[in-house]
């Protein structure tokens, strides 16, 4: 695979994310470009939603997104969604891997909630709510629940030949041998590195 296309931007200012370049066909905005938008956002909102951070990054990415990230996949049994979102959740299990992030779901008022917090953040929140009782903030609540939550097990993929469940990451499907369609090129749109802000 040739060296990804690599361009940068400020995720604070609207004007640079009108100089990234659209996304072609056969290629992708990679993953990591989502875990450092993701990381830049909850350093500034370590309490936040799944829907908060989805809007982000359509307010930046939007209208850059190619074909191949607009194309819409399967997603459970009767719905489907555009690729680039799935690029999203990939960004998400890494970093709650990494530890970095906590992400828990939820029902309310017949609709589902996904909240993500900065774990370093919410273990601090619910600590001081234990030190302090009657300080909670209004964190407190949320935090403990989501930090609470189980782990999700890792992303999963299924065979199109036998139907058989494997890690995403599988070159080939332990069961039958099928051969994966090889993924498409990832272009990385990433923030500028700033005081505060990790890049890498
Ligand atoms: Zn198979």
């Amino acid at each position: 695979m040739s060296k990804a296309q690599t361009e940068q931007y400020d995720p604070d200012d609207p004007a640079t994310w009108k100089t990234l370049s659209k996304v072609k066909k056969g290629e992708e905005i990679s993953p990591h470009s989502y875990i450092e938008l993701i990381r830049h956002e909850l350093i500034q909102r370590p309490v936040t939603t799944n829907a908060a951070l989805l809007k982000k990054i359509e307010q930046v990415f939007g209208n850059k997104f190619g074909p191949d990230d607009l194309r819409r996949i399967k997603s459970g049994k009767r719905s489907s969604r555009p690729k680039w979102m799935n690029n999203v959740d990939w960004a998400k299990a890494v970093l709650t891997k990494k530890g970095e992030i906590a992400v828990r779901s939820r029902i309310r008022k017949g609709k589902r909630e996904t909240w993500i917090v900065l774990r370093e953040f919410a273990e601090a929140v619910v600590l001081e709510a234990k030190l302090c009782r009657g300080q909670e903030s209004a964190w407190t609540e949320v935090c403990g629940w989501v930090l609470c939550g189980k782990r999700r097990k890792g992303m999963r993929k299924k065979c199109p030949t036998c139907k058989a469940w494997t890690t995403l990451s599988a070159k080939n499907c332990d069961a039958c041998g099928h051969i994966f369609k090889r993924p498409n090129q990832r272009v990385h749109k990433l923030p500028r590195n700033k005081r505060g802000v990790r890049n890498g």
